[in-house]
């Protein structure tokens, strides 16, 4: 198969993706730009049924005003995380700045979303297939840049092949980079000042700055100026004018695009300070931090109770069927009897359960026999209710090779995931732009029960709708 039509594919596909961009800094140096490789990607698309794509593509907006109503209500986020913030601290310091910057009253009425919502497909034992909702990432949520040149990169490779030549054209277009520029450019020109940047809020060590890129470039397209910034220093050159203007290093910050502070390890006391700073200010925030803690695993949780997505959307009976049909199993930790409950099951069938505390970024989930472990040891105490329970979902298996720079071409057995960026602005009280902006697939060898791209894990890839 390397050899078909006498030419090593592999390397067909390589040139492919460097030709298309699809580009990231090399794990040696992976602060310079000076020599770099492909991102990891299939080499060929992966089958996706085709009713279920869309169904996650118009599931999207209303996703989109899910996330946006949880987020202004701060007695759902208080009475949700009530339990978690006990015991996690991370969501605990989150939760503080919330409070404060409620109690202060928020500055800013322009909101902008710009989250992936994704999805793996169930297989039950009868052959029926479903969309089931892995979680919603509501920060930083990444790849919408390096994605958008995955339609040609497989084009590219299989215009090589003879046998897959009329597929080619069965590749979708797909440019989430556009979509989420869209959103920036439209809360950039609702905050109205010509001068004012978007500043990117940016990572340490910047392996996928192409990523950003993409996104920054569409930008600089509209004469829109971009600066990247880490919280370092936002934190030497940050500050609030009278009427709470966020300045870094001069320039006034119309938005801070959030590609960074998600995760425990992102933040030093100094970095805790400057994201306090940035939600009280008069910044747009992507996402504030109401909407940050709206993408927890616990709050997910929660919405899959009874009576809870209802309260959300009052009179929308098709709105609450259209979300809830995505949902998996998901059940509470919390001390009590519904909570011993859970802790019995998960003991009972650690197979077929994932025990998840409230992190992001990938690798922080618990598995089988690890579950028991967890829970043995934290189950009578409150430690338990960091995580909370989730029915493991089983997609069927593709073969599909993956390729990443310095090693071999392998063949795989494979599970894909699908994400749906979406992208809202909402001004006051008014909706002014609501879509889903592209999609994403992400496809992993099945030996790998967790973990993304930038964990080394999974690679990028494009549905073939079947
Ligand atoms: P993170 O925020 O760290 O990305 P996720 O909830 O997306 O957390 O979990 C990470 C990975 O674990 C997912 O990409 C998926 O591969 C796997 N995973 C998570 N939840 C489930 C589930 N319910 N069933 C099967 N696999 C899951
Ligand atoms: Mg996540
Ligand atoms: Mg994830």
């Amino acid at each position: 198969m390397q050899k078909e039509l006498g030419l090593d594919l592999a390397e067909v596909a390589r040139d492919a993706a460097l030709l298309h961009g699809l580009l990231m800094r090399t794990r040696d140096a992976p602060n310079s730009s000076e020599v770099v490789g492909h991102a990891p990607f299939a080499l060929f698309p992966s089958p996706v049924p085709k009713s279920l794509f869309l169904q996650a593509l118009a599931a999207q907006p209303l996703f989109n005003r899910l996330v946006d109503r949880i987020s202004r209500d701060p007695e759902f986020l208080e009475n949700v995380l009530a339990s978690t913030i006990k015991v996690d601290d991370f969501t605990a310091r989150l939760f503080s700045i919330y409070r404060h910057v409620l109690q202060e009253g928020p500055k800013q009425s322009i909101v902008l979303g710009l989250n992936r919502s994704d999805y793996m497909v169930d297989q039950d034992r009868d052959g029926g297939m479903s969309l089931k909702q892995i979680e919603i990432n509501t920060i930083a949520a990444s790849f919408g840049g390096l994605t958008s040149q995955m339609p040609d990169v497989h084009r590219y490779v299989m215009a090589f092949v003879i046998t897959l030549f009329q597929n080619a054209k069965k590749i979708l277009d797909n440019n989430p980079a556009a979509g989420l520029a869209k959103g920036l450019a439209k809360a950039w020109e609702l905050y109205g000042s010509e001068r004012a940047v978007v500043m990117f809020l940016v990572e340490e060590i910047q392996r996928n700055i192409y990523d950003h890129r993409y996104i920054e470039n569409e930008l600089w397209k509209r004469n829109i100026p971009v600066i990247r910034r880490r919280f370092e220093e936002v934190f030497k050159t940050g500050s609030l004018d009278q009427e709470k203007r966020l300045f870094v290093g001069g320039k006034e910050v119309a938005i801070v695009y959030f590609r960074n502070g998600y995760m425990p390890q992102n933040y030093t006391e100094q970095s805790w300070e400057v994201r306090l700073m940035m939600e009280r200010s008069l910044a747009i925030k992507c996402p504030d931090i109401g909407t940050h803690l709206a993408g927890t695993k616990k709050v997910q949780q929660e919405l899959a109770r009874p009576g809870v997505l209802e309260s959300f959307f009052p009179n929308e009976p098709d709105a609450v069927d259209q979300i809830r049909a995505t949902f998996a199993g998901q059940y509470t930790l919390d001390m009590g009897e519904e909570g011993d409950r859970t802790v019995a099951m998960a003991l009972a069938e650690p197979d077929v359960f994932v025990l998840k505390p409230q992190r992001e970024g990938g690798g922080n989930n618990i598995y089988g026999s690890e579950i028991c472990q967890v829970l043995e040891a934290v189950k009578g105490g409150s430690e338990r209710t960091a995580y909370i329970l989730m029915d493991k979902i089983r997609p069927r298996p593709s073969h599909n090779y993956l390729l990443r720079p310095g090693e071999p071409l392998r063949l795989n057995a494979c599970l894909s995931e699908l994400g749906a960026f979406g992208a809202y602005v909402r001004h006051g009280k008014d909706m002014v732009m609501n879509e889903c902006v592209g999609h994403l697939l992400r496809t992993k060898s099945v030996e790998y029960s967790d973990g993304g791209v930038a964990a080394g894990v999974a690679v990028l890839d494009n549905p073939l709708l079947v």
